[in-house]
């Protein structure tokens, strides 16, 4: 081969190497777009844990079908979510919180589970439902600046439980109170009308999976004046007593007299 066609085959391999490469970094760009986008589905009233659900869900489309909203989308392949699996976008539709819960209770495998919807023996409610929880990006939510909304408020359907308003002195005009929407996490179901309406161009109030919009102490942090924790301060007082009893036992074996008899 002349050392002219050589060459020219070596830069064609290595332009075909950087296109294949190139293309390696397209497809593991959209891999790590596709699971960050997984990571924040938001999946149907009763979903099991993500992973429970992934393996429980049989694709089948039934609670898609049961909603009469058309809230309930089915992940088609590069929407980044596991295909066939049922999700929402509230900002598009949001979950209007049927009180006959038809896409809970139409789902054959237990993916969807109205037991998850009941608190202890109560009978389910879809009030009890945790898609996500609402958090508010407080620099673009103009009730934060002082502006009068409450477009959020207004429209949550648990309203004054799940979203409230706080007022505060508005410093910048000195008269005038702010209306601040704030959401109460025990209460908040992530149905995603607040998001759904927010006025601004991208809503300053949006739903987030649970583990992605909370946070979490450490189990050694204990609210004394929480009814929950006085059984923990009493066991923790009771493995305290326990040591003591091991360390006077173990002065009384170390005792002097003892020793010399
Ligand atoms: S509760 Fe109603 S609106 Fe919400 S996802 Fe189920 S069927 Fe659709
Ligand atoms: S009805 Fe249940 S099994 Fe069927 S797609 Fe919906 S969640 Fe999955
Ligand atoms: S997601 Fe928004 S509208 Fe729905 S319950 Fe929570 S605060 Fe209310």
């Amino acid at each position: 081969m002349k050392p002219m066609a050589t060459r020219r085959k070596v830069i064609q391999r290595m332009l075909e190497g950087a296109v294949f490469l190139g293309g390696g970094g397209l497809i593991w760009g959209s891999a790590i777009k596709a699971n960050s986008k997984s990571d924040y589905v938001l999946r149907p009233p009763g979903a099991l844990k993500e992973k429970d659900f992934l393996k429980a869900c049989i694709k089948c489309g039934q609670c898609i079908e049961a909603c009469p909203y058309d809230t309930l989308k089915l992940a088609q392949p590069g929407d980044g979510i596991t295909n066939g699996t049922p999700y929402f976008e509230p900002r598009t539709i949001p979950c209007y919180l049927c009180t006959d819960m038809p896409c809970t209770d139409s789902c054959p495998s237990g993916a969807l589970d109205l037991k998850r919807l009941s608190k202890e023996l109560e009978v389910p409610n879809i009030n009890n439902s945790k898609m996500g929880l609402a958090v508010i990006h407080q620099e673009s939510c103009v009730a934060y600046w002082g502006i009068q909304c409450e477009a959020c408020y207004r429209a949550c359907p648990l309203i004054d439980k799940a979203i409230s308003l706080k007022y505060e002195e508005n410093s910048v005009t000195g008269k005038h109170a702010k209306l601040l929407p704030v959401v109460h996490s025990d209460v908040c179901t992530g149905c995603g009308v607040c998001e759904h309406v927010c006025i601004v161009e991208k809503a300053a109030i949006f739903v987030l999976p649970i583990d992605k919009s909370t946070g979490k102490v450490g189990d050694h942090y204990i609210k004394s004046w929480e009814k929950s924790d006085e059984k923990r301060i009493k066991e923790n007082i009771k493995s305290a007593d326990d040591d003591k009893d091991i360390e006077s036992a173990i002065d009384y074996l170390n005792d002097d007299d003892l020793i010399d008899n």
